[in-house]
């Protein structure tokens, strides 16, 4: 017998008519004949109530009892929900996580699954019954109730529907689907019908609140179709899948991450290891860092800039205070009134050009980009919490996100929202869990070697609005196409920007690098002829905090200095001198042996 998993988010369980409503829906899947797990967060906002009645309390509550407070909110839910299913006339049973055997790490407030016990599940679905589980929630080998983050009942949904091996695992949500940006933000925005994990996994992670980004994780890992619809509708909503909605366009959504905070190092010596230092120090207190740009060294000394949410800020900061002591830089600064605004399209990756066109439009608007940082289907920029909608609005009209790709329909895209059938297999699910330790474990799929590229470095240029358009224009204009950007505010108003290309184009990119740098008066550019990009990916590399850890002290132990950083939820780039490529392709691969796939 087929098995659905249904997840019901606060607003579709707020009060007792929506969640009659919900559990109508989920007799009415039960009659048509599938067994019914249905996931529920807690009603409305009540883990924010939550939170603000423990910040009443104390100013930083304990970790392990804010996880025993928020896990409340769903067991409430889940106990009105079976009542609810009850009054219809059909059998239900609620579970709490640890009921069901959702067993996590102990990192509270930001646990990991790593298993699921199925038996009981599968026990009362047998029977008959309507199994309501509480999200957001598991336990930890001490018995100790822990939470998955915020929005985590998406990600105990997905990991239910791949632990059960289920059909379909339908989000019903308060909007009708994954749309090109947050539809409450930009009203031009528009419900996609498809789009693939990656590009899903990419967005979530910068931004997209409709999906907890580990759910995404699950769902690519274990091949779990997954249908975003309206909790207030039977109307078909967004299916994610492997396959993408349109592969002509380059830009598939963007995404706002309001508060956000930048953190740099000052004068950092630039020797191998340095980085490695720095982010086993963030890493260690659980912070995952997001945009990370190392500037090339001028006088031996570097810069090391990283963007946290604003809410990490606090403990970063104790992270850093420590790493500036230990490996002698010279101080830092942040910025806690940041905000980071991304586009997301598998399509970049082979269309040039979707860089400059951001800065330019963003340029007209005179917004000042603060940083940027691009990988393959990624490209993110730092800019002002101010003028962060209207870039958001910007970048969303000028990539024409609200125009449908052409004869698009969801019959036309092939979207079969039941069963797996739309969802072609890419991955060998078997194989993966078998190495498995844990359900949520890091995965690498492959460390690539590209040494067929030059840099260029612009140093000390005066940071405005339009800087980097009217450099990558220029480079447009020369017609080179660049691979890796990464550019980060420097001191005093002066920005560092590196850039990518190939070695055959290098000439011509410094010639326009040096024009670039008479016309801002700044100092002379700085190339490497021969880089070697290291491109390690897998599912993961960011929400995982240890793989940038890991990775930069394998670079450092090998005494391999790191030029440039960029990193994605796919993909995390590192930018070495050319002579040493092979040597950091190995190195990595033997410390990676243990999760390569
Ligand atoms: P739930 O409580 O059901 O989990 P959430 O509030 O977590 O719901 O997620 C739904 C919200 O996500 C929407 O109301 C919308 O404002 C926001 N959102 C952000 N980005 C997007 C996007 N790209 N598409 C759709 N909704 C988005
Ligand atoms: N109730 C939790 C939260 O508000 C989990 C969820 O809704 O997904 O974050
Ligand atoms: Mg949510």
């Amino acid at each position: 017998m087929s098995i659905i998993v249904q997840k019901f988010g606060g607003t579709s369980v707020a009060d007792s008519e929506k969640i009659l409503a919900a559990a109508r829906k989920a007799v009415r899947a039960q009659k048509e004949g599938h067994q019914v797990v249905m996931v529920v967060s807690a009603m409305g906002k009540n883990t924010d109530l939550l939170v603000d009645l423990a910040r009443q309390i104390h100013q930083d509550p304990p970790a392990r009892e804010m996880d025993m407070l928020l896990s409340t909110g769903e067991q409430v839910s889940v106990a009105l929900m079976a009542m609810a299913i009850d009054s219809l006339g059909h059998q239900a049973i609620s579970l709490t996580g640890a009921q069901i055997g959702i067993k996590t790490d102990s990192t509270f407030t930001k646990a990991r699954i790593r298993s699921i016990t199925t038996d009981r599940l599968r026990q009362a679905l047998d029977e008959g019954k309507i199994v309501i589980a509480a999200g957001f929630q598991g336990i930890d080998e001490g018995f100790n109730i822990t939470t998955l983050g915020r929005g985590g009942s998406d990600t105990t949904a997905v990991a239910l529907a791949a632990a059960l091996h289920a059909d379909l695992c339908e989000i019903f949500t308060d909007v009708d689907g994954v749309y090109t940006t947050d539809p409450r933000l930009v009203p031009d925005a528009r419900r996609v019908l498809r789009i693939s994990y990656d590009e899903m996994l990419e967005l979530a992670s910068v931004g997209a609140g409709v999906m907890h980004n580990r759910s995404i994780e699950f769902a690519k890992k274990f091949n779990v179709p997954v249908h975003v619809r309206s909790s207030f509708s039977d109307n078909p909503g967004t299916l994610i899948c492997a396959q993408p909605e349109s592969s002509d366009q380059p830009v598939c959504g963007a995404a706002l991450v309001r508060n956000e905070a930048r953190v740099t190092l000052l004068g950092v010596p630039d020797r191998p290891g340095v980085a490695a230092a720095v982010f086993s120090r963030v890493a260690a207190r659980n912070v995952a860092m997001d945009m990370i740009v190392q500037n090339v060294g001028e006088n031996g000394l570097a810069e090391i800039s990283f963007t946290v949410f604003r809410d990490d800020l606090p403990t970063t900061l104790k992270a850093v205070e420590e790493a500036t002591r230990e490996v002698g830089a010279a101080g830092y600064n942040y910025d806690d009134n940041v905000s980071k605004v991304s586009v997301v399209g598998l399509g970049m990756a082979t269309q040039p050009g979707v860089a400059q066109r951001m800065f330019q439009v963003l340029a007209e608007k005179g917004i000042n980009i603060l940083m940027i940082s691009t990988s393959e289907i990624k490209i993110s920029v730092l800019v002002d919490r101010d003028a962060a909608v209207d870039a958001l609005r910007t970048v969303h009209e000028v990539f024409q996100l609200e125009v449908p790709p052409a004869c698009e329909s969801l019959e036309a895209a092939g979207v079969i929202l039941a069963g797996r059938a739309a969802s072609a297999a890419v991955n060998n699910t078997a194989e993966i869990v078998a190495r498995m330790q844990g359900m949520e474990d890091l995965i690498i799929e492959g460390i690539a070697l590209d040494e067929s590229q030059a840099r260029v470095t612009l140093v000390g240029v005066p940071d405005r609005p339009g800087l980097a358009a009217h450099v990558f224009e220029q480079v447009a204009a020369g017609g080179i196409v660049v691979d890796m950007i990464v550019q980060s505010v420097g001191r005093e108003g002066h920005a560092t920007l590196s850039f990518t290309m190939p070695q055959p184009d290098l000439e011509k990119g410094l010639t326009i690098a040096a024009g670039l740098a008479k016309r801002f008066n700044c100092g002379k550019p700085t190339s490497c002829p021969r880089v070697a990009k290291l491109a390690v990916s897998g599912t993961g590399m960011r929400s995982h905090t240890g793989v940038a850890r890991r990775l930069f002290q394998c670079l450092a132990d090998e005494g391999i200095n790191v030029d440039m950083i960029s990193t994605s939820e796919m993909q995390i780039n590192v930018v070495v001198d050319g002579g040493q490529g092979q040597q950091a392709r190995e190195a990595l691969r033997r410390k990676f042996a243990d999760v390569m796939l």
